[in-house]
């Protein structure tokens, strides 16, 4: 056995659980390394505290006095916690967390020194972050980039380093990053929303958007995945032969977790709950090694940043438990990928969750009213949606019957299908005092009871209602939440905006009543979006063909579909909304291509290295002790060795013929990877996906071919089912 290989098992084998001992109550250290309102309402006086708080709340700007004030107030609580570090941590383009340190020790002359962090340091900082990624609009010859604080959601300490949420912009105040589109998706959509709350409840001033990640991925040992180049290198396996047995028996799903899963599992809730986030549901997934976290749900900003750093913290811990984490949408091929669904909802101020029915006739018109819209933004924007969970990795997900199709569906079950058929014949213009009574009692006014037996959940559908929100599935795990999120929230609020015109203009010009002028509209809206419901199976082939008779897109690559990002309309979209620019969308768009590409081209290399460097010589010092042995029999038995070799004769040619297929197959992709190298943006990620990655399955199924045909003994690979199952 390779020495790598073998030393990596024998320490797996002698793996002893490190035990995480739960020793206090989560509610009673909940939060205790955030600067949250109770911790703010101990270290900032009256004025500074209104001045966060307004902020937090209604978006005021906060004056240089407070913030001294608050700088101050964080510093003396993080020494108090024995932080030494400050850092503004942000969110770059690159989908990770970025922080650079800073002490807070400064000396004052004459060998004295201090801590300091003063109201500058917290509001703005300019970190070299030239190389993050920036799409062409911020060269590194031009004027930086920097951070600037982000009131809305708190500081927090990780390890001893006090971490300040910021978002990333240009000189020039073009975003860098993830967080300052969603901010202001976030804006448009209370906006929208807010205008029409009020046809229903003038006390509304604000809307916000929920959101609640579940988080799928995968544990391996850490020995394993460190004698793996490819895990190493790519976070997924690119050469393996699937186990005899995989998750044929379905006997992982929510199975009794093993101790030293549940171990690192404890000791990662016990570091969420100091950071405040509220991590509730774990279980084992499908798949053998395969897990789920989730957390209850928050505001949208904080929940994005609370999965981004869960992400982060996930890695932290992992290695303690000696695991590594796979956050891959596919790391292993053959068993489920993992993705990360995004529950959504819109609540108020006053403590109304807009997509909750509720009891009376003119909630539930409320509730109506969000809903038929969402499912028209969805409509609409399709492409945009599909654009936005699009990803080299999550590409081997969509569509792989484990996951939704690419094809972007809405489902919302068979009792709210009848719902809208109802509300698709309601009369034109004034409606009869009958139809109105009709619609309140019948229609309108039943809908909490009919959720109530709601009970079908069509796991195959990207965009599901689920009885209080809205649950877009096909987010890949390893996104970072904020792009799916500002594109759902800007698509609703500009939906939301046109509604509202809509429903004025009839109820101005037409002179109906309110609630007339909302079925009117509503009415429309039901006929024409009714091409994006969908209730059947996702996963079946009549449903593809079914959509391209509807005109829904079916990207299954993610150059085709990121296209969609950078059409007129999306641009025009962005720019109504005031969520972007033209410079930002096509400079996203850009990296994302490059990051497409040079993932493609990271793997290409990467699996090219393995075949020639691993598989080729174990599969000729094979074939070298089978032809010893053919050699030997002859030598001994004359002419009879024909017989008495005849397998390992043909072992030897089987083997050879593998790897001349590998070889060859190596070459045609180092071709058409140094084609593709000359090709830039579009051009360059579609040569990837198209010319280079078809290579990938060729090379790797003459790979695994040899993996079953050659003595375990001598297999320099980790192989699957010594990765999977862990005990
Ligand atoms: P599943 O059956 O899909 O695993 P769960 O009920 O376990 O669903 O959890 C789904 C997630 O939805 C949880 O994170 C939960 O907090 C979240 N959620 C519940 N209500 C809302 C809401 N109004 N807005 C956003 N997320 C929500
Ligand atoms: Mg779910």
């Amino acid at each position: 056995m390779s020495k790598i290989r073998f030393t990596a098992l024998k320490e797996t084998l002698n793996r002893v659980p490190v035990e995480f001992q739960e020793t206090e109550r989560r509610s009673a250290y909940f939060g205790e390394n955030v600067f949250n309102e109770g911790t703010m309402r101990q270290f900032l006086t009256k004025d500074a505290l209104k001045g966060v708080l307004n902020a937090i709340q209604h978006g005021k700007k906060i004056d240089r006095n407070i913030a001294d004030q608050v700088s101050s107030a964080m510093k003396e609580w993080a020494l108090s916690k024995g932080v030494t570090h400050y850092t503004h941590w942000f969110q770059p383009l690159t989908g990770a967390t970025a922080e650079k340190h800073d002490a807070f020790f400064e000396t004052i002359g004459d060998g004295l020194s201090i801590e300091k962090f003063g109201g500058d340091q917290l509001v703005q900082q300019e970190p070299d972050a030239s190389s993050f990624p920036n799409g062409g609009i911020r060269n590194t010859f031009e004027a930086r980039g920097y951070t600037a604080w982000d009131p809305t959601s708190p500081a927090f300490i990780y390890g001893t380093t006090l971490c300040i949420p910021t978002v990333f912009v240009s000189y020039t105040g073009e975003a860098l990053d993830n967080k300052t589109p969603l901010l202001r998706a976030l804006q448009a959509v209370d906006t929208a929303a807010t205008a029409v709350c009020k046809y229903f409840d003038k006390n509304v001033k604000k809307v916000s958007a929920s959101l609640g990640w579940e988080q799928e991925y995968f544990l391996i040992d850490n020995a394993l995945a460190e004698a793996r180049p490819d895990i190493i290198a790519t976070g997924r396996t690119l050469i393996g032969h699937s186990p005899a047995k995989g998750q044929q028996l379905d006997d992982h799903y929510f199975g009794s977790i093993p101790s030293r899963v549940l171990n690192f599992m404890k000791d990662l809730e016990h570091e969420c709950m100091l950071l405040g986030i509220p991590v509730k549901t774990r279980h084992n997934e499908v798949a053998p090694n395969q897990f789920e976290l989730a957390p209850i749900f928050e505001e949208a900003n904080l929940a994005v940043d609370h999965n981004s750093l869960l992400m982060d913290v996930m890695w932290k811990v992992a290695p303690r438990h000696h695991f590594k984490v796979m956050l891959h949408e596919k790391p292993f091929k053959g068993v489920n990928g993992s993705g990360k669904h995004n529950n959504w909802s819109l609540s108020t101020d006053t403590g109304v969750n807009l997509l909750s029915p509720g009891k009376t006739p003119m909630s539930n018109l409320q509730f109506l009213t969000f809903f038929v819209n969402t499912i028209k933004a969805v409509h609409d924007n399709e492409d945009l949606l599909r654009a936005a969970i699009a990803s080299a990795s999550n590409d081997h997900r969509l569509g792989a019957n484990e996951a939704p199709p690419a094809i972007i569906s809405v489902f919302i079950g068979e009792q709210l299908t009848n719902v809208l058929n109802e509300l698709r014949t309601v009369t034109k213009g004034k409606l009869s005092p009958e139809e109105k009574t009709d619609l309140k009692l019948n229609v309108v006014g039943k809908i909490p009871d009919v959720l109530l037996d709601n009970t079908d959940r069509n796991r195959t559908s990207p965009f599901a209602f689920t009885g209080n929100k809205f649950e877009f599935r096909a987010v890949g795990s390893t996104a970072n939440c904020a792009n799916p999120m500002t594109v759902l929230n800007t698509i609703v609020a500009k939906q939301l905006k046109d509604f509202k015109v809509e429903v004025d203009v009839l109820i101005k010009s037409k002179n109906l009543k309110k609630d007339e002028a909302i079925f009117n509209v509503l009415r429309e809206y039901i006929k024409s979006s009714r091409s994006i419901l969908f209730e059947g199976n996702g996963y079946s082939d009549e449903w593809m063909k079914e959509a391209e008779k509807r005109g829904l897109s079916n990207y299954r690559t993610t150059p085709e579909a990121l296209k969609a990002k950078v059409s007129k309309k999306a641009i025009d979209l962005y720019q109504e909304m005031g969520v972007m620019s033209q410079v930002e969308v096509e400079s996203r768009y850009e990296i994302e291509l490059e990051e497409y590409t040079m993932k493609i081209q990271i793997e290409a290399r990467v699996l090219g290295d393995m075949a020639r460097n691993h598989i080729i010589p174990t599969a000729i010092t094979y074939q070298n002790r089978l032809l010893k042995n053919v050699i030997g029999l002859k030598e001994v038995y004359g002419e009879r060795y024909k017989t008495l070799a005849a397998e390992q004769l043909l072992l030897i040619e089987e083997i050879s013929g593998h790897i001349t297929e590998i070889n060859s197959k190596i070459n045609l992709m180092v071709e058409e990877r140094k084609k593709a190298n000359k090709l830039q943006g579009y051009k360059a990620a579609d040569a990837y996906c198209n010319k280079v990655k078809p290579y990938f399955d060729e090379i790797r199924y003459h790979c695994d071919k040899l993996e079953v045909l050659i003595d375990d003994e001598i297999w320099p690979l980790v192989k699957y089912r010594e990765m999977l199952f862990t005990r």
